[in-house]
């Protein structure tokens, strides 16, 4: 049977919420991966190195697999510069921009202080790049924040977080210090999937699903293994009464690498997958990681509908592969 070894998959963006859902959802990514870096989008949001390891805590306690949970820290104004320097990576949501950004900048100049501590200290800024504007643009008009920050701290590591359009793919080239993760969802959706036929409430997210123009400057990263862009699937779990009230987040945590297989080879890529979901985070992020090697096998598997009450991406499809 035809197989894929993955040594140490890593998810570089992932939520996994607390309490009944972190027991719900944690295992399964931590079945596929050997670590990941945790969103801090709780409430309260996670702003302090002490609250980061209380949360790193509850995740290993709900998993049984070997992972390793890294808990970015959420930049706030409470923020204190000594939990800055401690901090591996440290999260920047513009005010209210999605789920759980009532915290976030109201004014990123308020955080000058904070970037040039961290481009001191090495730690990653980690970026929701999405403004306030109409929703198709969001993303293009944070463009010149990226550049504005990448220019100023040109020693900080910025990751442009979940890109999902061309407009931000084309900075990697043009500056040195932007990285990128992108999710499995912008390299598979478009507006067309979401909103072209019935609305799919199951496929809003934000930054949310563009045009396919977008998708394939995505995918040209993706599929060439690009070294500035690692893989984040920002699977985002929402109970299903909440996500088909238009909660926004994707729950693909139980179809991430199997997917991956199957569309990296339908696009005779998959040289290209051990780069991009395994080594490219690897060297990004300077990461740690449990060996681990999973193998993934050209066997069909159905998605369920439901898991612990919430509904996972692609529900009741047939996926041509498998984690063995
Ligand atoms: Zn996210």
């Amino acid at each position: 049977m035809q197989e894929i070894k993955l040594d140490s998959p890593f998810d570089s963006h992932l939520h996994l919420r607390d309490g009944d859902l972190l027991k719900t959802v944690a295992p399964i990514s931590a079945r596929a991966f050997a670590g990941a870096i945790v969103m801090p989008n709780l409430t309260p949001p996670i702003e302090t190195i002490d609250a980061a390891n209380a949360y790193k805590a509850r995740v290993i306690q709900a998993i049984d697999a070997p992972f390793e949970p890294i808990v970015a820290l959420y930049l706030t104004r409470r923020v204190k510069l000594d939990d800055v320097k401690r901090a591996k990576i440290v999260k920047l949501y513009p005010f209210g921009v999605t789920t759980g950004a009532e915290s976030g900048a109201k004014n990123i100049g308020d955080f000058d202080e904070i970037f040039g501590v961290m481009q001191d200290c090495g730690a990653i800024l980690s970026v929701h790049g999405e403004s306030g504007g109409e929703v198709l643009q969001r993303e293009a008009e944070f463009a010149p924040i990226y550049e504005k920050l990448a220019k100023t701290y040109p020693r900080l590591k910025i990751v442009m977080e979940h890109i999902g359009c061309a407009a931000l793919a084309n900075l990697l080239e043009k500056r040195e210090n932007l990285y990128a993760t992108i999710t499995l969802h912008h390299l598979l959706y478009t507006l067309d999937d979401l909103l072209g036929g019935a609305l799919n409430s199951h496929l809003f997210c934000k930054p949310i699903v563009k045009t396919a123009a977008d998708r394939a400057a995505l995918r040209q990263l993706a599929f060439s293994a690009y070294p500035k862009v690692s893989f984040g699937s920002d699977s985002a779990p929402h109970p299903k009464a909440a996500k088909e009230r238009g909660a926004a987040g994707i729950f693909s945590a139980p179809v991430l690498l199997p997917t991956l297989a199957e569309l990296f080879e339908a696009h005779s890529a998959t040289d290209a997958l051990r780069a991009f979901v395994c080594d490219n985070a690897q060297k990004i992020y300077d990461v740690k990681l449990p060996p681990k090697t999973v193998t993934l096998i050209k066997k069909p598997a159905t998605v369920p509908n439901e898991i612990g009450g919430v509904v996972p991406m692609r529900f009741g499809e047939t996926i041509g592969w498998s984690i063995a």
